[in-house]
Parts: C-alpha cells; sequence; structure tokens
C-alpha cells in the first residue's frame, strides 16, 4: 500500500478506509455513455485496496479490456457522518479535498451491467483508485466551483466544473449517510464530467483541480 492521505503537505494520520463513488452526477457524462440521467444518486463502493497514490505511475490491468480514466473531486471525511446527516454536520465533517481517477474496466462494467450484475470487478480492482494529496476545506472558496481539468498527453480530454454536478457534495454526503456510516479516512468521489476514454500503457496524465492541486503520472501494465 503506497497510499496514505496527506493534508496540505502533511499525513492527516488518518485509516484508509472505503471510497463511496457516485455515478452519473454530471448529465453531460451520463449522456456520453447512453445512460438515463438519474433521479437519485447511483452509489458504488470501492475497498480501501483500491487506493494507490495518483503520484506514482498507474498500473492497469491488461487483459480485461479498455481501461477508462475518471476525473472526479474528493472529499476526505475526518469525523463520523450518520443517518441522513445536514448540510452543515457535512461540511464539519470534511477534512480534506482532493482529486481522484475512479478507474473502469469499461467493457467488463457493459458486460456485467448488460447481465444485471454488479459493477464490482470493474470498479473495485486493486489500484482502481488512484488518489491525490488533499488540501483542506477552508483553501477552498467554492465546492462548487471548481474546475477540473484531465490531459491525456497533452490534450485536453476532460475539463468540468463542479458546478455541474446534479447532487452538489454536502448533500450527496448526507444522501450517502443514509445508507452508509462515512468514518474517519473514508473518501467520496463525486461523479466525472464528461469527457472520459481509454488508457494506454504510455500514456501521461495531468490532472487539475482549478489552481488547488496538480498531479502528473504515467500509465503502466500491471504485472
Ligand atoms: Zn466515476
Amino acid at each position: 500500500m503506497n497510499y496514505r492521505h496527506i493534508i496540505n503537505g502533511v499525513d492527516a494520520e488518518l485509516p484508509l478506509g472505503k471510497v463511496v463513488c457516485v455515478g452519473r452526477n454530471y448529465a453531460a457524462h451520463a449522456a456520453e455513455l447512453n445512460n438515463p440521467v438519474p433521479t437519485e444518486p447511483v452509489l458504488f463502493i470501492k475497498p480501501s485496496s483500491a487506493l494507490v497514490s495518483l503520484d506514482e505511475p498507474i498500473a492497469i490491468p491488461s487483459q480485461l479490456g479498455d481501461c477508462h480514466f475518471e476525473a472526479e473531486m474528493s472529499i476526505l471525511v475526518g469525523s463520523p457522518l450518520r443517518a441522513g446527516c445536514s448540510a452543515e454536520q457535512a461540511r464539519a465533517a470534511i477534512a480534506g479535498v482532493g482529486l481522484a481517477l475512479d478507474l473502469t474496466l469499461r467493457d467488463l462494467q457493459q458486460q456485467l451491467k448488460e447481465k444485471s450484475l454488479p459493477w464490482e470487478k470493474a470498479k473495485a480492482f486493486d489500484g482502481a483508485c488512484p488518489m491525490s494529496e488533499c488540501v483542506s476545506l477552508d483553501r477552498v472558496a467554492d465546492l462548487q466551483n471548481q474546475t477540473i481539468q484531465l490531459r491525456q498527453n497533452q490534450q485536453l480530454r476532460q475539463n468540468g466544473n463542479t458546478a455541474d454536478m446534479l447532487t452538489p457534495v454536502l448533500p450527496l454526503l448526507g444522501y450517502i449517510s443514509q445508507f452508509f456510516t462515512l468514518l474517519p479516512g473514508d473518501l467520496v468521489l463525486t461523479g466525472t464530467p464528461a469527457g472520459v476514454g481509454p488508457l494506454a500503457v504510455g500514456d501521461e496524465l495531468e490532472l487539475s483541480l482549478s489552481n488547488l492541486l496538480h498531479c502528473q503520472t504515467q500509465v503502466t501494465a500491471r504485472v
């Protein structure tokens, strides 16, 4: 395990917990994959074994079809959130804001969807959640006005803004907490804007969250 939760450059000394993800939280991304825009958040979970550092090369599975990038703003939870918490409680529990890749084995996911089977094998595999360092919430002027950009080999592929989330961060945390208690060290991935696509071994990736976070990494094959 080469990932630790870091906030403002310092080890947050938080355990690595579950990663709760929301699917289709941007209408333009739902449309690009021919999915309907959901009436309430679509949730799934990656285990802590999916976490790796976004500052290190990303090793993708090579025999399982296309592996797509999905750049997402991520929220690091610092104190417990339960039972449909309020927006105020949700805000107070945010320890940090980061950037993550929700790596997705798209061909495998499509096969699983067609059979109405769960997505875990396509979304929760080892290394499926490369995660950046975080910044503390006081450095983020407005959670719902942050640009998310991903460049693949210098080409701008994703260029979204958190203003376009269907369910904004604070109500999303409240919604999630109705089903899953969020514990210190858990992460929430808030969905990807449009522009997702397949990774290839050798790709150079650059991700940014406004002027708050900037990460560069390369894609390698998993041995
Ligand atoms: Zn995603």
